[in-house]
C-alpha cells in the first residue's frame, strides 16, 4: 500500500435539550440573546455535544456520555469546550485529523443567521482546521413538534477524520 494513501472515516452526532426560561442560551459556544436558554448537567451547548459525539463516533471511541457521564459533579456547568477539546486530542493520539464538519441546528427561534459566521470561526478554532472546512445550516422545526412548539432545540452534526493509512 502507497504510503500517502489516507483513511477516513465518518461520524454522526446529536443533541436535544430543553429550553427553559433564565438560563443562558450557549449554541457552538456562542452566548445568544435569546429569552430562553437550554437546560443541562454542563452549560447544555447542543453543538459541541453533538460534535464531540460525531468525532468520537468516527474514531470509534464511544460517546459522551461514557466520558463525561452527568452523574460527575465536575462537569456541572462545565464550558462543552472541554468536551470537544478532550475528543480531539484522542483523536490526535490515534492520528486523526478532522477533515470537514457539516452542522445542522434545529431552532424555531431565535433566528441564527446573524451569528453563523461566529459560529463557524469558533467550531474552526476549536478543531483547529480552516473555516472553509465548517459548515452551519439552522432550520425551524415549521411550528409542529418539540422544535416547532420552542419546547427544545436540536443539533445533528456529520464530521470526515481522516489519517494516513497503517499498513494492515
Ligand atoms: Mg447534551
Amino acid at each position: 500500500m502507497a504510503g500517502n494513501d489516507l483513511e477516513f472515516r465518518v461520524g454522526l452526532g446529536h443533541d436535544t435539550h430543553r429550553l427553559v426560561p433564565g438560563v443562558p442560551l450557549v449554541l457552538g459556544s456562542l452566548v445568544i440573546p435569546y429569552d430562553f436558554g437550554l437546560l443541562g448537567h454542563s452549560d447544555a451547548d447542543i453543538v459541541l455535544h453533538a460534535l464531540t459525539d460525531a468525532l468520537l463516533g468516527a474514531a470509534a471511541m464511544g460517546d459522551i456520555g461514557e466520558l463525561f457521564p452527568d452523574t460527575d459533579s465536575q462537569w456541572a456547568g462545565a464550558p462543552s469546550s472541554i468536551f470537544v477539546t478532550t475528543a480531539c486530542n484522542k483523536l490526535t493520539a490515534e492520528g486523526w485529523r478532522v477533515g470537514n464538519v457539516d452542522v445542522v441546528i434545529h431552532a424555531e427561534k431565535p433566528k441564527l443567521s446573524p451569528f453563523k459566521t461566529k459560529m463557524k470561526n469558533a467550531l474552526a478554532n476549536l478543531l483547529e482546521i480552516s473555516p472553509d472546512c465548517v459548515n452551519i445550516k439552522a432550520k425551524t422545526g415549521e411550528k409542529v413538534g418539540t422544535v416547532g412548539l420552542g419546547d427544545a432545540m436540536e443539533c445533528q452534526i456529520v464530521v470526515m477524520i481522516q489519517r494516513p493509512s497503517r499498513p494492515t
